[in-house]
Formats: structure tokens, sequence, C-alpha cells
């Protein structure tokens, strides 16, 4: 066994409100902790930590547990940069673009996938994203949403099966045949490589008794549902998520009271992607109106070649402060902790003896300076299960 002391924190986030001030973050000044092996098994001031293997001292920076991007779409194909220039010119964003994705991701190699989704996950965790869930959903066939699920797993153990996040072009105006692909040999095929089921239930997707039915026969194989949402308009989406007990609901950006309602009386984690607002520039939700009624709030980056390809939480943490009205406090607890719950884990997002040893440090004196100095490489260190990678 061997342990790694990290001191001279001058704030460690625990989010363990039983340490530090009390909060939620957990906020220990002066803070230490000790990684032995993959986990946490010591925390607390530094004048009161134990000897340990080896000594990393920092000189006044913070440590947080490693972010948590509880929604991303690594493995594809291609490049929509032009898509989003003509965006930027005025065009609005619609489902259909993701075409385009699922056209060169069909035609490209297993080398090319798994290339450029190790790439954009090595990009995540120099920015402090230790944990990372991955979508399928640009392949579309039996064999290419098999493959992406494969690729994604070489990655991370939170993989999501999302065949139904459009019907493909081969299927235009024959949507019960993709249907019946859907529920029978694609989620037979899919269902034993992920640990999530996901569908696109919005305008120019998915429909209400499409997404229950893909949702059920996920479930019906020991998948775990959580859903893309009210992202384009209101809709059933949120309902439905509540409904079959989904882990998160991601999007959110249309929310009717009733909505809100339903996922504050829930086990439902309300999923921020704001980087999906700043991308397609659609107007933001107003976060308070969620946490003043309860509702648990994650925020990701949906990291995606079409409506929000950047892999940075801190960015997405600054936005949702700046434009979601999260408080600095909130956006990094929901980065953490908010994706931990998202994904139904407690051995991550957190920082206390047992947990993971996932720990980002910034070369900046508050955790604030994750919204007070946007697009900023702030993260100096990271490690993964106890290892260093950063
Ligand atoms: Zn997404």
């Amino acid at each position: 066994m061997s342990s790694t002391l990290l001191t001279g924190l001058a704030e460690l986030i625990t989010n363990d409100p039983g340490m530090g001030d009390g909060g939620p973050l957990g906020l220990v000044s002066d803070g230490a902790l000790v990684l032995e092996e993959e986990v946490v098994c010591w925390v607390g001031e530094a004048g009161a930590a134990p000897a340990a293997d080896a000594r990393v001292a920092f000189d006044g920076r913070v440590a947080l547990p490693g972010f948590v991007d509880s929604h991303s779409h690594l493995v594809f194909a291609g490049d929509r940069s032009c898509e989003f220039a003509a965006r930027m010119s005025g065009q609005t964003y619609s489902a259909g673009g993701i075409a385009a994705t699922v056209a060169a991701t069909r035609a490209a190699s297993d080398a090319q996938l798994r290339a450029g989704a190790g790439r954009l996950a090595a990009e995540m965790l120099r920015q402090g994203t230790t944990t990372v869930e991955i979508k399928s959903g640009y392949g579309l066939t039996v064999a290419d949403e098999l493959r992406s699920l494969r690729v994604a797993a070489d990655l991370t153990a939170e993989t999501t099966w999302l065949g139904a996040h459009v019907v493909p072009p081969e299927y235009a105006g024959r949507r019960s045949a993709y249907l019946d692909l859907l529920l029978g040999p694609m989620v037979t095929a899919c269902a034993p490589h992920a640990r999530w089921v996901d569908v696109f239930c919005d305008r120019g997707a998915f429909d209400a008794d499409e997404t229950r039915a893909v949702l059920a026969a996920g479930m019906a194989r020991g998948l775990v549902p959580r859903l893309h949402a009210n992202q384009l308009e209101q809709g059933p989406g949120v309902q439905i998520a509540v409904e079959v007990d989904a882990a998160s609901v991601d999007h959110c950006t249309y929310l009717s009271q009733a909505d809100v309602a339903a996922l504050a009386g829930s086990n439902t984690v309300a999923t921020l992607l704001p980087g999906a607002e700043f991308s397609t520039r659609s107007p933001y939700l107003d976060a308070r109106r969620l946490l003043a009624a309860g509702v648990t709030v994650a925020v990701a980056t949906d990291c995606n070649p079409g409506s929000s390809y950047t892999s940075s939480m801190p960015f997405c943490v600054a936005l949702a402060v700046r434009d979601m009205q999260l408080t600095p406090a909130e956006a990094l607890w929901a980065a953490t902790a908010g994706g931990a719950k998202a994904l139904r884990r407690s051995d991550i997002g957190v920082l206390k003896v047992g947990s993971h040893a996932n720990v980002a440090v910034l070369d900046a004196p508050s955790y604030v300076h994750l919204a007070y100095r946007p697009g900023v490489p702030l993260v100096h260190a990271v490690w993964q299960r106890g290892r260093q990678v950063v």
C-alpha cells in the first residue's frame, strides 16, 4: 500500500456537509487529504494530517472532487463547424443536423472512432473531469450502435445506449419500422454493453409513446433510464422521466410549473447543459426555479459535435453561474456531487474516507475562480483513482 498526502490547500472542497464550514460544499480551509491506492483515506485540516509515503504541498491552491460529466456524446466522426457558423449567422438549431454526424460515424473505421473519443476523453481529464458518461446514438444501426458502445466502454463504465436519438434518414417515412428495430434486435444487442438507456424526447425526435416504449424495452433488459427532454420546447419528457424514476432528465430548457413540481417530488435529477444553450444561442433556463422548488440539479457538458462541442466542465460551471443564475457554490456542487447523483453514484463527486481518489487541483486561491476567470486553464493537477494523471 502506498499513500500520498495532498496538503497546503487554501480550500478543500469535500461535498461532505459534515466537514469544514458545514455547508453543502463541506469547505475545509487550510485543508489536506490522504490518498491510499484508489481511495481517499483521510480528510481534514492540514495541521492534523497524518504522515504518508509521499507528500505534495500546493501552496494555497484549491482541491475539489474531480468533475463528474454525466452527459456526453464522445463517439462520433466528422465536424459540424460549418453548421455552427451558419447558426451564428442567424439559422436556428433543429434535431435534424444529427444526421450529418450519423453519416460520418458510419463511414469511420473503428480505429478512427476510438482515436476521436480517446482524444476528447483526454481533453476532459486535463480539465479536471475524472468521470464521464458516454452515449451511443450516432450509429443508429445494430452494428454501429454496438461498436459505439464498445468504444465508449473502453473509456468509462457509464455507457448509455441512445439508439433513439433520431430516426435515421433511411427510415424516413417509416418510423414504425425503426421503432421495431429499436425494440427488437437493437436493444437486444446493445443492452449487454450499456448501463443506461436514453431517448431524445423532443420536437423532431421521439414522441411520448415512442419514448415510453424504448425506455421500457431497455429497462426490461436491466438498463436504467435517463432522458433528453424539453430542449426545444415544453413537452412530455420531464413527466415521463419522473414516471419511470429516471436517474436524470437532461436539458430542461423549457419547463412548465408542473414539470418543476414533478421533479421536486422525485428522485430524478435535472441536468443542465448550458453549453447547448450557448452553442445554439437558445435562452437559458433560470435554474433558481428548480432550486427554489428543491429539485436536485447537475451541470454537464453535453459534449457533441452539433449543439455543444465543449469538453470543459469549468466553462459550463461559468455559464451556469453567469446565465442560469446559480451561485458559484451551487454550480460547483452541481458539476461534482450533482453529476454523481445523476449517475446514482455515491463513491464519486465527494471527497471523504472511502470515496474514489478523484481530485482536481486548481491554480487559484478559491473555487469561485472557476466562474470568475472563465476560459482560463486553471486545472493544475488531477488524480484519478489515486493515480496522478495531470
Ligand atoms: Zn445530449
